[in-house]
C-alpha cells in the first residue's frame, strides 16, 4: 500500500512509444538534482505499490536510463518453498542502477514464468542468463558493481532490458504466454510477486 506522502507514477502499459525507445544516459551531476533525487523515490514508491521487484524509468514515460529494485521478504514469505527454492529467490534491499552496463558470467540458461507491470494479467516463459555482473552508477552518481545469479540476475537482464527498449515478450517462449489467471489455474503456479 502508499504510504503517506508517497508519489505514484502512471505505469506505460504495452503499445507506448516510451516503452520501445532506447533511453538516454544520465551524466553523474544529473543523479544529484531534486529532479532525479524526486523521480527516484516516486519510482520507489510506485514499484512498491504496484507491487513489483523493479522498475525502469521509461515504464513511468522517462526516457532515461534509471531503474530501481527492490525483492521485500514478504513478497518471498507468500511463495511455495519449493518454488522459492527453485528459482533461487533472495531479498534485494532497494538499489538504483544508472546507466547500466551487463555482462553475462554465465551463460547457461534458466526457463522462469516472469511478469511485467507494463503488461499487467499477463506472463510467460523466459529463458535468461543464470548470472550476470553490472557495473552503473548509484543513486549518488558513484560506480558500483553488482553480483547477481538466479531469479536476481533475472530481474536485473528484465530491468536493463527496458532501457534499451526491450520488453520480455521479445525473448519469451511465445507458447508459453498467458494470462495470469491462466497460469495459477493450469500451470500451477503462483504469479504474484513477479512483476516487474
Ligand atoms: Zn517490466
Amino acid at each position: 500500500m502508499a504510504q503517506r506522502g508517497s508519489v505514484l507514477l502512471k505505469i506505460h502499459q504495452v503499445g507506448s512509444p516510451a516503452l520501445r525507445e532506447p533511453a538516454r544516459a544520465l551524466a553523474p551531476d544529473d543523479v544529484r538534482t531534486p529532479e532525479i533525487q524526486a523521480l527516484i523515490a516516486a519510482m520507489g514508491d510506485t514499484m512498491r505499490d504496484a507491487p513489483g521487484v523493479g522498475l525502469a524509468a521509461p515504464q513511468v514515460g522517462e526516457s532515461l536510463r534509471l531503474a530501481v529494485i527492490e525483492v521485500r521478504e514478504e513478497y518471498i514469505r507468500r511463495l511455495p518453498p519449493e518454488e522459492v527454492a527453485a528459482r533461487g529467490m533472495t531479498p534485494v534491499p532497494f538499489h538504483v542502477l544508472i546507466n547500466p552496463v551487463l555482462v553475462v558470467d554465465d551463460a547457461a540458461t534458466d526457463r522462469f514464468f516472469e511478469g511485467c507491470l507494463s503488461l499487467a494479467a499477463f506472463g510467460a516463459s523466459v529463458p535468461r542468463a543464470r548470472a550476470v555482473r553490472v557495473n552503473a552508477l548509484d543513486a549518488r552518481g558513484e560506480p558500483v558493481e553488482v553480483r547477481a545469479h538466479a531469479w536476481y540476475a533475472r530481474i536485473l537482464q528484465h530491468e536493463i532490458d527496458h532501457l534499451a527498449g526491450t520488453l520480455y515478450i521479445d525473448r519469451m517462449d511465445s507458447r508459453s504466454f498467458a494470462s495470469r489467471e491462466n497460469y495459477d489455474r493450469y500451470a500451477g503456479g503462483r504469479s504474484s510477486g513477479r512483476e516487474s
